[in-house]
C-alpha cells in the first residue's frame, strides 16, 4: 500500500461540526429503535441550549451543528419535536453556529405508517426493515416523495441555516455481488416495477439481477431515480435561501450506485457541502481518511467528515486523545471534523457529549500515511452457488426483519460487536463495467 507522510499544522481546522440528535425527537426515536434502552434524557435535552452552544463554540470551535427535526415518525407525533427545535433556534444565532435541520430520509416508523402505502417490498411482498419499528420507503411511491417533500419546506420555511437528508437509501444494499448475478437488492414494490417498465422497456426483474445489461440498467434506474428526487428537494431548499445536504456515507468505501443508490457525479451539483459518514476511527485514537483525499482535493464545497469508531449504539464516550485525533487529522488534511454529539452508550446507558468534560484539542505534530481506495471487482458466478444464493436471498428481508424486532435475537445480533465489525467492512465495488456500456435503454 503507497504511503507518504504529510506535514502537521498547529491551528486547528477552520470549520468544525456536531452531529447532534438532540431533544425530545431523539429520545422518542431510541425508545422506538431500541428494545428497553437506558436513556440519560437530561443530556439530550442539554444539546441546543445557551450554554451549551457557548461551551461547544469555545472549546471546539463549533461553526456548524446537525439537529433533529424529522425522525421519520407521522406528523402528529412531530409537531412537539418541530417546535421544539424552531424555538431554540435563537441560540444558535446567538453563538454564530449554522443549524441544519436533520431531516429522515428514505425510511418510515412502521408504527405510525400501518395502514398506508409507503413502504419498499421484496419480489415477495415482504418490507424490507431499516431497525426496530422502521422499514425502507421507496423514492418512485408519490405518497413517499410527497411526505419528504412537505418536510423539507417546512423545515425550510423556519430560521435553520439549511436542511440535510439521512440515510437516503434506495431499498436494501445487495449481501452479495457477483459482475453477472447479484441477489435482490433495492425494490421491488409496484411504483418501481411501473417507473422501470417506463424508463427501459422491459420488466423489472423483481428478484435476482442477471447479466452485466440487466445490472448496468438497475443501477442506472436507482441513480436516476435518486438525482430526480434530490433535484426537487434542493429546488425547495434553494428557493427559501437554505443551504441543502445530504449523507453521502463514504463513496470511496461503498460504492454508492450498489449500496445506497445514488451516483455522486449526478448530484454533487445539487449539495452545497457534502458530509461523509464512516469508520475512519480505528484503534488506539488512530484516525485515517487519506483514502478520501481525491473528492478533498477535487472539491469545490465544504467537507465535513464523521468518524466512527464502532458506529450509532457501539460506540462509549470518546476521550479526550480521540478528539484531539480527529481535530489533527483535519486540520492536516483540510476537511471540517464533525464530531458525533450524541448516541453514545456508555456502561449501558445512551447520552449526549458531555461538553464540560471536553478541553481544546490540542493539534499534534506526526507522519500520516496515506492509503487509497482500491475498488474491488467482483468475480463471476459459478453455476453451483446461484441457487444457494437465490434460498439465502429469499429469506433475507425476513431475516432482516427478525434481527431488529425479536429482542432476543436484537440482542444477540444487533447489539453484538460481530454485527458492529460487520457493518465496518469495506465494500468498495468497481461499477464501471456495468456503467459504462452504450445506455441503449435509458431515456
Ligand atoms: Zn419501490
Amino acid at each position: 500500500m503507497p504511503s507518504s507522510s504529510v506535514d502537521r499544522q498547529e491551528t486547528g481546522p477552520a470549520r468544525a461540526a456536531l452531529y447532534a440528535w438532540g431533544g425530545p425527537g431523539t429520545i422518542a426515536l431510541i425508545r422506538h429503535k431500541y428494545h428497553d434502552p437506558r436513556i440519560d434524557a437530561a443530556s439530550f435535552l442539554q444539546l441546543y441550549e445557551p450554554d451549551y452552544l457557548r461551551a461547544a463554540r469555545q472549546t471546539l470551535g463549533i461553526t456548524d451543528m446537525w439537529v433533529t427535526y424529522s425522525w421519520g415518525f407521522s406528523d402528529e407525533t412531530e409537531q412537539s419535536h418541530y417546535r421544539y427545535i424552531v424555538e431554540r433556534l435563537p441560540n444558535f444565532d446567538a453563538e454564530g453556529i449554522a443549524a441544519y435541520a436533520y431531516i429522515q430520509g428514505l425510511n418510515l416508523s412502521t408504527r405510525d405508517f400501518r395502514d398506508v402505502d409507503v413502504f419498499c417490498h421484496d419480489s415477495r411482498g415482504h418490507l424490507l426493515a431499516y431497525s426496530r419499528n422502521r422499514a425502507l420507503t421507496c423514492p418512485n411511491n408519490p405518497a413517499v416523495r410527497q411526505i419528504i417533500l412537505d418536510r423539507v419546506e417546512r423545515a425550510s420555511r423556519a430560521d435553520f441555516a439549511g436542511v440535510f437528508i439521512d440515510n437516503f437509501l434506495f431499498g436494501l444494499p445487495p449481501f452479495l455481488v457477483r459482475q453477472d448475478y447479484i441477489p435482490f437488492f433495492g425494490c421491488a414494490c409496484a411504483h418501481c416495477q411501473r417507473a422501470f417498465k417506463a424508463q427501459f422497456g422491459y420488466r423489472l426483474p423483481l428478484a435476482e439481477k442477471r447479466g452485466m445489461e440487466q445490472i448496468g440498467d438497475y443501477l442506472r434506474f436507482r441513480a436516476h431515480t435518486m438525482t430526480g428526487l434530490l433535484a426537487e428537494l434542493s429546488q425547495v431548499a434553494h428557493a427559501n435561501g437554505k443551504r441543502f445536504g445530504i449523507n453521502l456515507y463514504d463513496p470511496y468505501v461503498y460504492a454508492p450506485e450498489l449500496y445506497i443508490g445514488y451516483a455522486l457525479d449526478q448530484i454533487a451539483p445539487l449539495l452545497d457541502y457534502y458530509l461523509i459518514e464512516n469508520h475512519s476511527l480505528g484503534p488506539r485514537n488512530t484516525v485515517n481518511n487519506t483514502h478520501l483525499l481525491p473528492l478533498l482535493e477535487g472539491a469545490d464545497k465544504p467537507v465535513f467528515i464523521v468518524s466512527y469508531r464502532n458506529g450509532i449504539s457501539y460506540d462509549g464516550v470518546y476521550s479526550q486523545a480521540t478528539i484531539n485525533a480527529l481535530w489533527s487529522e483535519a486540520a492536516v488534511l483540510g476537511y471540517a471534523p464533525c464530531l458525533k454529539a450524541t448516541e453514545y452508550v456508555t456502561d449501558g446507558v445512551w447520552h449526549a457529549l458531555d461538553i464540560a468534560q471536553v478541553q481544546p484539542p490540542t493539534i499534534r505534530r506526526g507522519p500520516v500515511f496515506a492509503h487509497t481506495a482500491q475498488p474491488q471487482i467482483p468475480r463471476t458466478s459459478l453455476a453451483l452457488e446461484r441457487p444457494l444464493i437465490g434460498v439465502i436471498s429469499r429469506l433475507y428481508p425476513r431475516v432482516a426483519h427478525a434481527i431488529f424486532n425479536n429482542r432476543l435475537l436484537a440482542r444477540i445480533v444487533v447489539e453484538s460487536p460481530i454485527y458492529a465489525r460487520l457493518v465496518r467492512q469495506r465494500r468498495f465495488v468497481d461499477c464501471s463495467a456495468w456503467l459504462t456500456p452504450p445506455q441503449t435503454g435509458v431515456q
